[in-house]
C-alpha cells in the first residue's frame, strides 16, 4: 500500500507508551482548566509534564510550531497558539498534544468545557466525541478509509453540523503525520483497505455551523468561517487481529473530571490499568 508503514506488535507496544504519555498529559491538564487560567500557563505545565516522563513534546518545533500544545478556544478549530488570554466561564478549549518517546509519536486531543457551557455547545462536544467512536468502529480489517470517513460524516451531518474538509486524520508512527490521510468525510467502499498493523490518529474536527474555515494571519490558527464553536477529539488506534485497538485513553481526563464512561471498553483487548 503506497506509503503506509505497517507496524509490528513490538512497535505498537512502544506506540502505546507514547499514546499513554499524551493521555496522561491531557488528564493532568483537565484538573487545571478553569476560568482565569491562560493557555500559555497550561502549555508550560504540559511541557514540564512530558519532559518528566522522559519524552519530548511532539509539536514543539514541528513545522516550526512554537509551543507544546495546540490550544484552540471556541470558534478556533485547531492549531491555535497558546497566549496570555485567560479562559472564561462558558468557553470551550480544544487541546491537541503530541509527544515523542522511543522514536514514536503520540497525538491526542480533547475539547474541554471551562465551567458551565451552553447546552447546545455541550451537545456539539458529545456528538463530536461519539463520532470519533463511530469512526473507530469502522476501522476494521478490509474496510476502507471511505467507510471510516462516512461513519463520522454521517453521524455529525445528521445533527446539522459542519465536517471540516481541509484538515484530516493521519497515519502515525516514527513521524507525526504518515500516510494515509484519514478524512472525516467520505464514501463507503472507497479508498485504501485497512490492514493489520496500521496505526491511525483518528480526529474528527466538527463545527456547530458551516464546515468552512479560515486561517489567522499568524499562519497557524484555523477558525470557523461563521464564528460558531468547533470541537476536536483524537485517539490513536492500531488495527490488531482485524480489530481496532485503542492506544490512547480519555480515562485520565475522566478520572480528573469525575466522569464514568464505558465508551472505550469495546476497543481494548486488555483492561486499562491507570
Ligand atoms: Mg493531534
Ligand atoms: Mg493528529
Amino acid at each position: 500500500m503506497s506509503g503506509i508503514i505497517l507496524k509490528t506488535r513490538e512497535e505498537i507496544e512502544l506506540m502505546r507508551e507514547s499514546a499513554l504519555i499524551v493521555s496522561k498529559t491531557l488528564g493532568m491538564l483537565a484538573s487545571e482548566i478553569k476560568p482565569g487560567v491562560t493557555t500559555l500557563a497550561l502549555d508550560a505545565l504540559a511541557y514540564d509534564f512530558i519532559k518528566d516522563q522522559n519524552a519530548e513534546p511532539g509539536f514543539l518545533g514541528l513545522y516550526d510550531f512554537p509551543n507544546t500544545l495546540c490550544m484552540s478556544p471556541n470558534s478556533q478549530v485547531v492549531h491555535g497558539i497558546p497566549n496570555d488570554n485567560p479562559l472564561e466561564e462558558g468557553d470551550i478549549i480544544s487541546i491537541d498534544c503530541g509527544a515523542l518517546k522511543n522514536g514514536f509519536f503520540g497525538d491526542h486531543a480533547y475539547t474541554f468545557a471551562v465551567g458551565e457551557i451552553a447546552p447546545e455547545t455541550e451537545k456539539l462536544l458529545r456528538i463530536t466525541k461519539e463520532s470519533l467512536y463511530e469512526g473507530i468502529k469502522a476501522f476494521q480489517l478490509n474496510n476502507r478509509i471511505g467507510d471510516l470517513g462516512y461513519a463520522i460524516q454521517h453521524y455529525c451531518e445528521k445533527e446539522g453540523y459542519g465536517v471540516v474538509r481541509e484538515l484530516v486524520g493521519h497515519g502515525l508512527g516514527e513521524t507525526m503525520h504518515e500516510a494515509p490521510e484519514v478524512p472525516n468525510y467520505g464514501k463507503r467502499g472507497r479508498g485504501k483497505k485497512f490492514l493489520n498493523g496500521i496505526v491511525l490518529a483518528i480526529e474528527p474536527m466538527i463545527n456547530m455551523g458551516t464546515h468552512r474555515i479560515k486561517q489567522l494571519k499568524d499562519g497557524w490558527t484555523i477558525l470557523t468561517a461563521d464564528g460558531k464553536p468547533s470541537a476536536h477529539f483524537e485517539h490513536n488506534v492500531a488495527l490488531i487481529d482485524g480489530k481496532p485497538e485503542l492506544l490512547s485513553t480519555f480515562e485520565y481526563v475522566y478520572q480528573a473530571l469525575g466522569i464514568q464512561s464505558e465508551e472505550e471498553i469495546p476497543f481494548r483487548s486488555l483492561p486499562l490499568v491507570l
